[in-house]
């Protein structure tokens, strides 16, 4: 029978045990020994889950409390001083480096923060200096493989390996990352260390996540990815553990033949996400002796049911090349939600199409010993005839409206007129605002009293009268403390909001939501996408009712909030059965006529959020344009091609790192763009700079991940920062993301400290 492994099991806990855990600590609530022994209850109960649904190679250190990056760079000794110098104990310099500190030992900020690869998982960006000496600090995975030795169970350890490790490190501000020989041999003997240490633990496989290899190889890469894997195959001794090299996200057909030439005991393939190169590579090179081929069959990104007659294909395809198959999940599990069971947002009719981390062990059981079957055996399999009848014949049917709509695009609907150059003219004039004008990226904290009132009016203790009664007090509460702290461009809070992308898909046909399947977005933080079961059009006007009620409250300028297309269908699970690109057209103009409607309602100022628009960016660069910014890009201009020229069009990305798609970015056509800048340096302003740019943007001046408070000095430091790249007349001043996570303590300093900042600057200026 075959073997079946699965890359990591969500950590959280089907009830986000964990994450009440850590927040409960944090505000001092429960001690630390509560989050130690829910963490090992966790642990225990999804590692027993994974041996009780018949798989072979259960991991273990896929748990964390924050972030496995992060547990990374502290098993490998790379802590910045500053975080040292607090002298707090192991978890609690997790959580400083995690999210900052400011309390009796010090006040530092948090590392940075980044999407993992094309997830919406963020990692922390593990920080070297001069001073860094990897070695092996701590006994976490070796802690927690024993503790499931305990229970009887044998794991398989998972680390990220080296070579991701270092292509994902960065430097200081003062002195960026060089990987130098010193850094590079460090760290080939620290993982050759934790591969000795491991065998004498009694480990037989230990995996290196290695997701940096599908990514195009800059010179050296190849070198660095040999030398470091040369020395930690030469630690594995007779009988030791045996050495995964996995891979997911994409192909890794560009390094495989060098891969496979090393001799490990097995590389891992994504075989969804990059399955064809993957494939050609494999019968290209084949497959070294005594190589198993870990073949990831089983979607790690989406929650649709496995189509097993594909799986066996890719199976046997595979099966062709290696003498050895294991079957496996195509990623880690991380990204998909818990379980089906026990969901009550979806009918029974709905939930067999689904299956999320725990259904698609059994999926992984299943096609494993389907894989290892004859003919006859597949023909008379009752699992493989259930499962194909979920594929046979159309699960819903087309809407007519929305297909009749998109076949009558023309080119005019993708564009916007008149030119930038001309609108932002117009717009000074009509919106009267200062120079540097400051604004929000839209959500105010999302405090107890709100979600309280959510919860009653979901229980049905509340009309929605007075539910609406209570939204409205609230955006009344916080228009007047913008006025007061003298905010320029106000919001009105998004306190209907759940989520960003939920609501907006409550409001539109076509989705299903779900009660609790959260998936990890950073930290502590979930998030529960809605899934796109069939074709999407907007039912009725969403957010116009709210948006006019805030403008009727206040003479200053109030900016309508909206969720982009692009970043819907990235935050949602998409369908199979039809593109991406389709999905998103169909969004676009559902997004469209809210655009629309909020302009006839006399909202001057609409800001349409793009916050995922990178997350989806192809692994490889050859990708970007023809696989998706070609689509992506016009279907934000079809969003606003149909507003006034006074109109002002905002958007706002969670991320900086747009230096290389500076261009698709200015075609999206947008008047003005928030960005987060305040947790990464400052080189998009260059690019800003060279590219020309000719949206106006506002680069987040300070970080909102983290409960600290910037001074005033320290954001005006930033905005002349900002200053000696821009030109001051396209500068606004925000900060890097919307406020619903924070509380008011925090919030309202900061803005304050924010528009203080700006005020001292426009002085400055006016001098
Ligand atoms: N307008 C949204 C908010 O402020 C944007 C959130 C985001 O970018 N993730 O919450
Ligand atoms: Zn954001």
């Amino acid at each position: 029978m075959s073997v079946a492994s699965v890359s990591g099991f969500p950590r959280i806990g089907q009830n986000r045990e964990l994450k009440r855990a850590i927040e409960g600590y944090w505000k001092s609530k429960n001690d630390l020994e509560t989050v130690r022994s829910t963490a090992a209850a966790l642990r225990k109960r999804h590692w027993e889950l994974q041996r009780d649904a018949g798989i072979d190679l259960i991991p273990s250190n896929d748990f964390s409390y924050y972030d496995q990056m992060l547990d990374t760079a502290i098993l490998l000794n790379v802590i910045p001083q500053r975080y040292r110098d607090l002298g707090l104990g192991t978890e609690d310099t997790v959580f400083a480096m995690g999210r900052g500190y400011q309390g009796e030992r010090g006040d530092v900020t948090a590392l940075p923060m980044k999407k993992w690869f094309t997830t919406n998982y963020h990692y922390l960006v593990p920080e070297i200096d001069d001073s860094t000496v990897i070695r092996v600090n701590g006994t976490k995975p070796f802690d927690e493989f024993e503790e499931a030795k305990n229970l009887g169970i044998l794991t398989k350890p998972v680390l990220i390996g080296p070579y991701t490790f270092l292509k994902l490190a960065r430097g200081t501000e003062a002195t960026p990352l060089k990987l130098s020989d010193k850094l590079v041999n460090e760290a080939a003997s620290t993982y050759a260390e934790i591969v000795k240490r491991f065998a004498q633990l009694g480990a037989r496989w230990i995996q290196f996540d290695e997701p940096y290899l599908v990514l195009d190889k800059e010179e050296g890469d190849v070198e660095l990815f040999t030398s470091l894997y040369e020395e930690i195959l030469a630690a594995r001794s007779a009988g030791s553990a045996k050495i995964l090299l996995n891979s997911y996200f994409g192909n890794i057909a560009d390094i495989y033949d060098t891969a496979n030439g090393l001799g490990f005991d097995g590389i891992g393939l994504d075989l969804l996400e990059g399955g064809e190169e993957n494939l050609a590579a494999l019968s290209a090179h084949g497959v070294h002796d005594g190589t198993a081929i870990f073949a990831g069959v089983v979607n790690g990104r989406n929650i649709w049911r496995n189509n097993y007659a594909v799986s066996l294909g890719l199976l046997d395809a595979v099966a062709q090349v290696a003498d050895e198959v294991v079957v496996s999940t195509a990623s880690s599990l991380l990204h998909v939600p818990f379980s089906t069971d026990g969901e009550t947002g979806l009918s029974d009719e709905q939930r067999k199409h689904f299956a999320f981390a725990v259904e698609k062990l059994g999926e992984l059981r299943e096609i494993a010993n389907l894989s290892s079957a004859s003919d006859e055996e597949r023909k008379a399999s009752t699992e493989l005839a259930a499962n194909q009848a979920l594929f046979d014949g159309s699960r819903v049917s087309a809407d007519p409206a929305v297909h009749d709509r998109i076949d009558h695009l023309t080119d005019a609907d993708f564009t916007r007129q008149p030119a930038r150059a001309e609108r932002q003219r117009i717009q000074r004039e009509e919106l009267g605002l200062p120079l540097l004008p400051t604004t929000t990226i839209g959500s105010f904290p999302q405090t107890q009293d709100v979600r309280a009132e959510r919860a009653k009016l979901r229980k049905g203790e509340i009309t929605q009268e007075s539910y609406d009664d209570f939204i409205k007090g609230k955006i009344v509460e916080v228009l007047r403390q913008q006025e007061k702290i003298g905010l320029d461009v106000l919001v009105h809070g998004e306190f209907e909001r759940n989520d960003m992308v939920e609501y907006f898909g409550q409001n539109l046909k076509g989705f299903l939501f779900t009660k609790n399947a959260w998936v990890q977005s950073y930290g502590t933080r979930c998030v529960k996408p809605p899934i796109v079961w069939s074709d999407v059009s907007r039912a009725k006007p969403i957010t116009v009712a709210w948006s006019s009620f805030a403008q009727s409250q206040t003479d200053r300028v109030v900016k309508g909030m909206l969720t982009g297309p692009v970043t819907i269908l990235n935050w949602s699970w998409p369908r199979e059965d039809i593109t991406h690109e389709e999905q998103t057209k169909q969004l676009a103009l559902a997004i469209r006529d809210e655009v629309i409607d909020l302009q006839d309602a006399g909202i001057k100022v609409i800001q349409i959020d793009e916050a995922a628009l990178r997350e989806k960016l192809p692994v490889r660069r050859s990708d970007w344009h023809s696989k998706y910014l070609d689509w992506a890009i016009p279907a934000f201009r079809l969003v606003h091609s149909g507003v006034k020229a006074g109109t002002q069009i905002h958007t706002h990305m969670c991320y900086s790192e747009f230096n290389d798609i500076i261009r698709d970015i200015d075609a999206m056509d947008a008047d003005v763009i928030s960005f987060e800048a305040s947790r990464s340096d400052l080189t998009v302003l260059d690019a800003i700079h060279d590219a020309n740019f000719e949206t106006e943007a506002g680069p987040g001046v300070y970080d909102i991940h983290s409960p600290r408070i910037p001074s005033e000095e320290e954001i005006e430091a930033r905005i002349h920062e900002i200053l000696e790249k821009m030109d001051v007349s396209k500068v606004w001043i925000n900060p890097d993301c919307g406020l619903k996570t924070r509380g008011d303590a925090e919030t309202w300093p900061s803005l304050e400290h924010m528009v203080a900042a700006a005020k001292a600057v426009r002085a400055q200026l006016s001098k």
